[in-house]
């Protein structure tokens, strides 16, 4: 006698699923591990708030046991850089030119404080359908729902900083300020578009330029700059990867 068939058999958890997942991430956090670690500070860094964190960072310091990249982390990294690939294409298919990369092929970028300082941009809209100012910087990022909801409901300045600080450095260094630059942020959960006009923030892009140096002059001298927060448990401390050698 047979018994009934069983069409929705699973894998106990622990078996195939886990073993699969075991080499994707083992190949992925190994090739991460293989990849040069940047040796400058990067522009897209610079809106961050701590500045001691960006001392670790400059300087290459481990990430405390177990905060190192995790092949999730670094598959969400590279889902995003799917999505901006096709924002690019959607953008283009809508008649924006939008130019990502220059004649040899490499991204545009700006490199300041002898090659202590870089970042490279997403794009720069030269001509577009509907009037837009160019160019135009194009900056883009893909979030989760929550997250792109909030950029939705408050703007990118407010709901992330971070990237409000990169694009007016961005502007500043490629000498894009005359017109607003243009940030697209893609729901990575639903696909929706949301497109912000940033308007150039000079006092902002100052203030990241003086952050770089003051990071860089602090780093040669071998001195720490102050933590943004005076307790361990501050909200920021406790995403932080550095956080038990900051307060060791
Ligand atoms: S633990 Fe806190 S203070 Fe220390 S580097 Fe990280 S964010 Fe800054």
């Amino acid at each position: 006698m047979h018994g009934p068939l069983d069409f929705n058999h699973r894998e106990k958890p622990g078996t195939f699923v886990d073993l699969v997942n075991a080499r994707i991430d083992d190949a992925l956090t190994k090739a991460n591990g293989e990849r040069e670690p940047r040796s400058y500070l990067g522009g897209s860094r610079l809106g961050e708030s701590c500045s001691r964190k960006l001392q670790y960072e400059f300087l290459k310091a481990p990430r405390d046991p177990g905060e190192e990249f995790s092949g999730k982390t670094l598959r969400i990294f590279a889902v995003g850089h799917i999505f901006e690939d096709l924002a690019v294409d959607w953008l283009i298919k809508a008649g924006y030119d939008l130019r990502t990369r220059n004649r040899d092929g490499d991204q545009f970028g700006f490199s300041v404080a002898n090659g202590r300082v870089r970042g490279h941009i997403d794009g720069v809209i030269v001509a577009a359908p509907d009037g837009l100012a160019v160019p135009a910087l194009w900056e883009c990022k893909s979030a989760n729902a929550k997250n792109w909801r909030d950029i939705v409901k408050r703007g990118v300045a407010v709901s992330k900083p971070v990237y409000a600080a990169q694009i007016a450095l961005y502007q500043a260094y490629l000498g894009l300020t005359e017109h607003p630059a243009v940030f697209t942020a893609i729901n990575k959960d639903t696909c929706e578009l949301w497109h912000e006009l940033v308007p150039f923030n000079g006092a902002l892009a100052q203030a990241c330029s003086d952050k770089a140096v003051r990071i860089l002059q602090a780093c040669d001298a071998e001195e720490w700059l102050p933590r943004v927060a005076g307790d361990p448990d501050h909200f920021e401390c406790a995403w932080c990867p550095w956080k038990q050698r900051c307060w060791a």
